[in-house]
């Protein structure tokens, strides 16, 4: 098979690059794994993304779907106290909570009714340069691209083929639990509580379940507790306001916990010869940020623009994208630090130390190579 353009991944990002260039009239494959039972819930869309999905044709879908909206943020960070940050404060108005299952599908739609090939595989895949175009191998299949996106999230997949550097900022992991209870407590805010050794941030999790996640570092806590529910049962206790939003005696696990990297990393490089990489594949934000989504738009329809001018020739794009990319990461590490650095109650603890200014300037030097 011959395509103009490969896709590793159907996130966002993918189906956000996929879209765009049909929109421009190349020819788009994308390969993806089979979908996994992942709790995705609690994840809330940034306005700002409404403007990619305008740019996608996807905003009269976005609006049938009725995610429900979120109004604003409760936070207690950096004081000991509960402050609202109401969303009708921000240019952008409210934003929404996902249900990831129906945004997935709406963008499948979109991508399928475009003209877009969807492969769906679970085999290992080989990538060959051959001359000006790339050989994709799985099997006895062959796809031939004159360019390839890689869009498989945090895996970077095409970038470790590749052999591009991956820097870490952190390490930072997620403990992800989807609560229930036959008598749930109603909110539209989310709460974001920071504690000595991380912070809790609890969500609607759709049809009255509660997402409650736990953002920390792994070397901080015992190897034994990490898979104990009852261990975190038991810390959600001693906050101020996630045991008071989530009771453990009203709400209980509906799925088993669930484990998963939360830290920042991006590549040294974010396009090359014939390649690009977008959303989490290029950048990976602490969700603290609420960038992730909106980005994976932003950057897969970025990176579909940039494809799209590189088969017509033009080859400074590539360059273009890789500087955009680079501008939207330095720009998020400033607001990270300044996000950490308004929590000072517990200056001394290796969680907020490692993340507060001078030793994160300590870190950059010499920054965690992971790829
Ligand atoms: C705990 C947590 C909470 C978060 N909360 C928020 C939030 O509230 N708001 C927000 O905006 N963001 C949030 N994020 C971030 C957000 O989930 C991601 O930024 C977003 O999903 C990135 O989209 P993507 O398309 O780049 O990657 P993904 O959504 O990860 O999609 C990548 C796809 O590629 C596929 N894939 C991987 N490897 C291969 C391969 N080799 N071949 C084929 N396919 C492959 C995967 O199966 C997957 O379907 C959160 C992240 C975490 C970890």
């Amino acid at each position: 098979m011959i395509t103009d353009v490969l896709i590793i991944g159907n996130g966002p990002a993918g189906l956000a690059s996929a879209i765009t260039l049909r929109q421009h009239g190349a020819s788009v494959t994308v390969v993806h794994r089979p979908a996994v039972d992942v709790i995705r819930a609690g994840e809330s869309l940034a306005a700002s993304a409404r403007y990619s999905l305008i740019e996608l044709d996807l905003w009269d879908d976005f609006l049938a779907a009725a995610h429900p909206p979120c109004y604003g943020n409760s936070s207690c960070w950096g004081d000991d106290r509960l402050f609202f940050y109401d969303f009708i404060q921000s240019s952008f108005g409210e934003g929404w909570y996902l249900n990831r299952t129906a945004f997935q599908s709406m963008m499948l739609q979109k991508a399928v009714a475009a003209g877009v090939t969807l492969i769906e595989t679970n085999r290992a895949f080989g990538l060959t340069r051959e001359g000006m175009r790339w050989q994709y191998t799985e099997g006895h299949s062959h796809i031939n691209a004159a360019t390839i996106i890689d869009a498989s999230g945090r895996n970077s997949w095409l970038s470790r083929q590749l052999g591009i550097k991956r820097i870490r900022e952190d390490n930072q992991v997620a403990v992800v639990s989807l609560l229930a209870s036959s008598n749930p407590l109603r909110s539209q805010q989310s709460l974001i509580e920071a504690v000595p050794d991380g912070w809790w941030y609890v969500s609607e999790g759709g049809e009255g379940k509660v997402v409650r996640i736990f953002f920390t570092d792994p070397d901080l806590h015992d190897r034994a507790d990490w898979l104990d529910p009852l261990y975190w049962r038991r810390k959600s206790t001693q906050t101020r306001f996630v045991k008071h939003r989530v009771p453990v005696s009203r709400y209980s696990d509906v799925l088993p916990l669930q484990y998963t990297s939360a830290g920042s990393h991006h590549l040294e490089h974010y396009a090359g010869e014939g390649w690009l990489a977008a959303g989490d594949a290029a950048c990976a934000f602490d969700p603290l940020s609420s960038h992730g989504i909106a980005f994976a738009l932003r950057s897969g329809i970025d990176a579909g623009l940039a494809a799209k001018d590189e088969l017509a020739g033009i080859s400074a794009a590539g360059t273009h994208y890789h500087q955009k990319i680079q501008l939207a990461f330095h720009l998020y590490g400033e607001q990270r630090a300044d996000l950490y650095g308004k929590e000072t109650r517990w200056k001394d603890h290796p969680y907020w130390v490692r993340r507060h200014g001078e030793q994160k300037s300590a870190v950059a030097k010499d920054n965690v190579i992971i790829g």
